[in-house]
């Protein structure tokens, strides 16, 4: 089988696991025990926290562990809007038309629950228009919620500008790393972000476990916890931390910070030769996204005239998934392929394809062959 769906998920790496291992058996303390197997896990947590940091450009006292991306992205968006609500600042939320679901849900329902939210579209190449952001905020606006990597199209967004426009007006701005860490540079200390998202199981770490960045300063002015309990992670999150999944997270992200450079590298020239490939015998293809500015490994390939299920079933030992694996079994396109401009049908003929780190030169060649077998059986 030939694995290609790194968008939807990656397995876990190997160094990860056995990081992890120790806390699955002997070092099994509660992180809030003061006895030594409590300490113990207290101090890896304070190491994975550190490695987090170290990868997204932010101190460890701005780190929170969550279950995942949609957790951080949910504690984010309720716990801003809730809080700077309350204050008094507003009742106005930003986001974008391309958002994961995770964000358009969250923000489907703080509209229910009485705010204002305007969703901003993008532009051919997935980029959202700064041009409405800027027209968007106004007084009153307290959040604006734009994704840092597009998970099927791969399109990165301009954040620092995002931060900029959103800071003159002061609202804050949240932004959904859960594609772009480990695979693009990302520095929230320079960018001025002020919360990001993060989920290990993107970058071959653990499912199940993932991160929210806070400022201090709005930890201390700005948020509100969704989940009550015992006070864990600065009493943003409670409950007792997933020390394995938190272990296998930092040991990823340290992974990460010192290897994404050449690794980033080395999987866009697999992307780009099987792009090259496939279009050499199939010229009718289309590739979306921005194709100057995009994540290392995806590609998102409109093919006219075919239905992407069928492609897929046509090739049972290559794993990619339609659009976005999100809407496998969905009968409506994708939200993303029709906010870049695609019309239905070209939708429903789009697949995603997302190289990582364990595919090989090898797969680029077998890859081109499957695909355009299955294709040339369909067209
Ligand atoms: C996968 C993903 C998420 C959700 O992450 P989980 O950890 O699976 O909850 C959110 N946003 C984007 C862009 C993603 O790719």
């Amino acid at each position: 089988m030939i694995y290609l769906d790194h968008a939807a998920t990656s397995p876990l790496r190997p160094a990860a696991r056995e990081a992890m291992a120790p806390f699955l058996d002997v070092r099994f303390g509660n992180p809030s025990g003061l006895y030594a197997i409590g300490r113990d896990a207290q101090e890896a947590l304070d190491e994975a926290r550190a490695a987090v940091a170290a990868c997204l450009g932010a101190r460890p006292s701005e780190i929170i562990f969550t279950s995942g991306a949609t957790e951080s992205i949910n504690t984010a968006l309720f716990g801003i809007s809730y809080a700077l609500r309350r204050a008094g600042a507003g009742n106005h939320v930003i986001t974008s038309a391309i958002e994961h679901h995770a964000a358009i849900h969250a923000a489907a329902f703080l509209e229910e629950l009485g705010f204002d939210v305007t969703t901003v579209g993008c532009d051919a190449s997935g980029r959202v228009s700064l041009a409405e952001i800027d027209r968007a905020i106004r007084p009153g606006t307290i959040l604006v919620n734009v994704m840092l990597a597009n998970n099927e199209v791969g399109t990165i967004q301009p954040i620092p500008e995002i931060v900029a426009l959103a800071h003159q007006c002061g609202a804050l701005v949240h932004c959904d790393a859960a594609q772009a860490v480990g695979k693009v540079p990302l520095d929230v200390g320079s960018w001025g972000v002020d919360l990001l998202s993060i989920s290990a199981h993107k970058l071959y770490g653990p499912k199940g476990i993932g991160a929210l960045y806070v400022t201090q300063r709005v930890r201390k002015a700005a948020i509100h916890p969704q989940i009550f309990g015992g006070g864990q992670e600065s009493g943003l999150r409670s409950g007792t931390q997933n020390v394995p999944g938190i272990v296998g997270l930092g040991e990823a992200c340290e992974i990460a910070r010192v290897s994404m450079a050449e690794e980033s590298w080395r999987i866009s020239q697999l992307r780009d030769a099987f792009e090259s490939g496939l279009r050499a015998v199939i010229p009718g293809i289309h590739v979306n996204g921005d194709l100057e500015n995009r994540l290392p490994g995806n590609s998102s390939i409109t093919f006219p005239e075919i239905e992407a299920d069928a492609l897929i079933l046509n090739m049972p030992d290559v794993a990619l998934s339609v659009g976005s694996a999100c809407h496998s079994g969905a009968i409506e396109p994708s939200h993303v392929l029709t906010a870049i401009g695609l019309s239905r049908d070209l939708a429903h003929s789009t697949v995603r394809v997302g190289w990582g780190r364990f595919n090989v030169e090898d797969d680029v060649a077998a890859a081109v062959a499957r695909v355009s077998e299955a294709y040339f059986r369909l067209a």
